[in-house]
């Protein structure tokens, strides 16, 4: 059995999609959304293992209801890559808005645009 990824020292027994299932359930019935991206069908997205988080199901809860908010730094390189792929533009937003702190790697998805002197040329929704 493995420990918790966000290193609070629990049993990880649930997997946590890093990439919410509402939000993987609407980016795949939103053509507009997708801003013409192809990506695979919902029932293949939940199933990507890229997205999952090996976590304990309280810490889980936790996680959803607000009172613990998993790191940036706990989450896998394959995590970010799923995101860019299935979000695009928006997945740095999206996960600057769901989890805690700084991370390179997340910094990467934006391609620099934080630098530009137009951030409206930006996509963050
Ligand atoms: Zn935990």
């Amino acid at each position: 059995m493995s420990a918790c990824m966000c290193g609070c020292g629990r049993t990880a027994d649930r997997k946590h999609h890093v990439v919410y299932r509402d939000k993987l359930s609407r980016v795949a019935s939103d053509d507009a959304g997708r801003g013409g991206r192809q990506i695979p069908p919902y029932k293949a997205l939940i199933k990507d293992r890229r997205n999952l988080l090996k976590v304990a199901s309280s810490c889980e809860r936790a996680h959803h209801a607000g009172s613990v908010v998993y790191p940036l730094s706990c989450l896998p390189d394959s995590v970010f890559e799923f995101a860019a792929e299935v979000l695009g533009p928006t997945a740095f937003a999206y996960l600057r808005g769901r989890y805690s702190g700084e991370d390179s790697r997340l910094e990467a998805l934006t391609d620099g645009c934080l630098q530009q002197t137009h951030p409206s040329s930006c996509v963050v929704t």
